[in-house]
């Protein structure tokens, strides 16, 4: 072999290699095999596509253990976490830790999921308790208000006791329809609502915020 012809053979074997790896996968997946099933589901996660689903599931396969411990855990969270029956925040012990706790019962903050929850929670400032809806309501979506935990919420204020509802989903569309529908529904219960105040983001310069952003911040202004 020539000097020229082992460059050559050295610059191919990449390629040829990238091509089986890729023709490989192929093959494999577009039979039903136990890895295109792993992918399949991979793939339902919010913001994995099939590459990164290819990704991780390879990733997994080289590591046996990480793949066990990866399973096991998947089970003892579907076997062990549910909705707590008061709150409907994700729990391992109904009624949950906050519900259950102690926490001042007249104001509830009215969260979409369990993950604002925590992110309030992580703030240390709410000592109250909490309502997650499960979701915004979401015309497009076809999520209306009888596919959330409204009606639950309702009973809750109905029971007695609350004084005050602090609307805490999210500043997206959705999240603001659902805040004016709870506003209208709640109004009437003689009860003070509140909602989450929105503004400029701690640590920016105004310069950078959105208009839309300044416009909530000056209505929003606060007394010094
Ligand atoms: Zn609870």
């Amino acid at each position: 072999m020539t000097v020229f012809q082992e460059r050559a053979f050295c610059l191919l074997i990449p390629c040829v290699a990238s091509k089986t790896v890729l023709l490989v996968q192929k093959y494999m997946l577009t039979k039903p095999s136990s890895l295109s099933r792993l992918v399949g589901e991979l793939k339902k996660l919010p913001g994995v596509g099939e590459r990164t689903a290819l990704r991780l599931a390879f990733h997994l396969l080289k590591s046996p253990q990480n793949l066990t411990a990866l399973s096991e855990s998947l089970l003892e969270v579907k076997n062990r976490v549910r909705a707590c029956s008061t709150c409907f925040a994700m729990t391992e012990d109904d009624p949950c830790a906050i519900c259950s706790g102690g926490r001042d019962e007249s104001i509830i903050c009215v969260v979409e999921n369990s993950q604002d929850l925590m992110a309030l929670e992580r703030s240390n400032a709410y000592h109250g308790r909490y309502h997650v809806l499960e979701g915004a309501i979401s015309p497009l979506s076809g999520i209306g208000p009888s596919d959330l935990r409204i009606d639950e919420l309702i009973k809750r204020i109905k029971h007695g006791g609350v004084t005050e509802v602090v609307i805490a989903t999210n500043f997206t569309v959705e999240g603001e329809a659902t805040a004016l529908f709870l506003t209208k529904l709640l109004k009437p219960l003689n009860i003070r609502v509140s909602r989450l105040a929105h503004g400029i983001p701690l640590g920016s310069d105004i310069e950078y915020v959105d208009a839309a952003t300044v416009q909530w911040a000056l209505q929003g202004r606060n007394p010094l």
